[in-house]
């Protein structure tokens, strides 16, 4: 906008930059910003300074730690030939809450024709590398359950069809077109419990 300081266009058009933040929401957190004490505003910009320089992706597994391998991976407890494939490290969160013991494995996203996401955009390689090298009695595959995530699945599917792993998806009691960061414990947990066999 005209007449207003170069800094605080570049903070709003920074903000306007985040998932589901649109211009006057942007607008909003910037002025917010600018009217709360000073160290507050500098306390948010230090958490994100912070949790960039520490939090890193596993170089197994693909979720966030602060540690590589991450602490499950690096967890001799887990069953290690018991592999979760998720779409997000949100998703890591939320199984573990459910008290899922074995190992994950995250695509950082999802097939999508729509935004012109391919196969080598996600850690899919990687994925049918561990499956290949290791020794893994189930793969369950847990993309969500919407037209994306079910297109994803089924594409690995295909690819892990022949690596002697028995290949299941999340039962159908998720709601279609639900997603796994926003179904309750419960359902999630019946999910997980009702895993359906793949072929
Ligand atoms: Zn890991």
């Amino acid at each position: 906008m005209a007449g207003r300081d170069r800094t605080i266009e570049t903070l709003i058009e920074r903000l306007n930059r985040l998932p589901g933040v649109g211009p006057k929401t942007a607008e909003r957190l910037a002025f917010h910003l600018l009217r709360v004490e000073q160290q507050e505003a500098l306390e948010l910009a230090v958490a994100i300074q912070d949790v960039r320089a520490a939090v890193k992706s596993c170089s197994v597994c693909y979720q966030l730690d602060a540690s590589d391998p991450c602490s499950i991976c690096s967890d001799a407890s887990r069953e290690r030939d018991m592999m979760l494939v998720v779409e997000d490290p949100r998703e890591v969160a939320r199984f573990e809450e459910i008290g899922f013991r074995g190992v994950y494995h995250v695509l950082q996203g999802r097939l999508s024709q729509l935004e012109g996401i391919k196969l080598e955009d996600l850690t899919i390689a990687a994925l049918l590398r561990r499956v290949e090298e290791g020794s893994f009695r189930e793969v369950c595959l847990a993309t969500n359950p919407d037209l994306e995530g079910e297109g994803t699945a089924q594409v690995l599917a295909e690819k892990l069809e022949k690596s002697g792993a028995s290949l299941t998806r999340l039962a159908r009691g998720l709601p279609a077109g639900s997603s796994i960061a926003q179904v309750s414990s419960s359902i999630l947990s019946d999910a997980i419990e009702g895993r359906r066999p793949l072929s």
